[in-house]
Order: C-alpha cells, then sequence, then structure tokens
C-alpha cells in the first residue's frame, strides 16, 4: 500500500464510527436513531421482514415452472445472481457505512456475507444509482407477484376457477403483495 492509499483509507475510517471500536456512542446525539453499529437482532429482523415475502414468491414460482412455465423462475434467478452479487452492492451498498470495514465479505443489517468486489465509495448515491436501486427493488418484488398473476392466467386457459392450483396461486399473489410492502416498510 503506497503513502497516498494509507492517507486515503485513513481519511475514509475518519468519515465513519460503524467499525470504529473507539468511538464514544453513549455521547452521540444519533445513538438509538440510528442502526449505525452491527448487531444480530437487527440482522435478524431484516431476515424475518425478508422471508415471507421471499417464502411466498418462491412457492409461486414453484407452481408455475411445474404447471405452466419454468422460464419466469430462471429469469428470477439471473436477476437475483446479477442484482445481489453485482449490481445492488455497487450502486447502494458500497457507499454504505457497513461496507468500510477490512476485509473482502460484507458484515451489515441485510447483505451479510456478500464478497465485496467493489471499493469503498463514501459520497452519496448520485441519481442513476438511486434510479438503479429503485427498478432493481421494485422488480424484486413485483416479478413473483406478476409471475404468480400469469400462472393464475394461464391455469385457467387450460381448466376453470375450480382448479386448486388456481385457488393456491390467487391466495399466494394476495400474500406475496402484503409481505412486499411489509418488506418495503422494514427495509
Ligand atoms: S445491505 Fe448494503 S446498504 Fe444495507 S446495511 Fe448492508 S451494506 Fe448497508
Amino acid at each position: 500500500m503506497s503513502t497516498s492509499d494509507i492517507e486515503e483509507f485513513s481519511e475514509i475510517k475518519c468519515l465513519t464510527c460503524t467499525w470504529d471500536d473507539t468511538s464514544d456512542c453513549e455521547k452521540c446525539e444519533v445513538q438509538g436513531k440510528l442502526d449505525c453499529k452491527w448487531n444480530r437482532s437487527l440482522l435478524l429482523r431484516f431476515y424475518k421482514g425478508a422471508m415471507p415475502a421471499m417464502l411466498f414468491g418462491g412457492i409461486g414460482f414453484i407452481i408455475v415452472g411445474l404447471f405452466v412455465s419454468l422460464i419466469p423462475l430462471l429469469i428470477y434467478i439471473v436477476f437475483w445472481i446479477f442484482f445481489f452479487g453485482f449490481f445492488e452492492i455497487r450502486v447502494l451498498c458500497s457507499h454504505c457505512p457497513y461496507y468500510a470495514e477490512d476485509g473482502r465479505i460484507l458484515h451489515c443489517l441485510a447483505n451479510h456475507g456478500t464478497i465485496k468486489l467493489w471499493k469503498y465509495h463514501p459520497e452519496p448515491l448520485n441519481i442513476f444509482e438511486k434510479g438503479g436501486f429503485l427498478a432493481g427493488a421494485l422488480f424484486f418484488v413485483l416479478f413473483p407477484i406478476i409471475t404468480e398473476v400469469y400462472g393464475i392466467s394461464a391455469l385457467l386457459n387450460q381448466s376453470n376457477l375450480a382448479n386448486p392450483y388456481v385457488i393456491l396461486l390467487i391466495g399466494l399473489s394476495v400474500l406475496s403483495l402484503i409481505s412486499g410492502i411489509n418488506f418495503f416498510i422494514v427495509l
């Protein structure tokens, strides 16, 4: 590491107290108002918020995959790898104080365990990054619901409303919508 690299790194560390063990949280004016220190219960809160949406969406993808088409599931798997593995950690996470920790693995309150492919960006998100993240987050929540509605329509064309999988998909689409809204609130 060159001298200029060390100076730049020191400046970045001074910008955030998230990973500074010597920070005096007791005297901090935002203590309790900001989730700025790693905490297992805060990570679990995120998982609890995310799990219902993923569970209902996942069941919907399986039913549509079994009885209609596997294409929506394949699209979602490709999106998932691209969005969470590469895109989101660049446009959002690389700006987050949790990202400033030393090492290649991200420890934070949501994407815990992700590999840090990008360098830390202490500056705020620009408008393209905000738009890109919002578009990806909306796709993440809405695509399972769109898939379930597509499955209902396709199954109705093959049979009728008495088909148990149609009824199941109707229930799942409602649950996916409610849990997706709840997930956004947790975020
Ligand atoms: S998911 Fe990204 S933005 Fe959210 S806490 Fe983790 S590093 Fe920060």
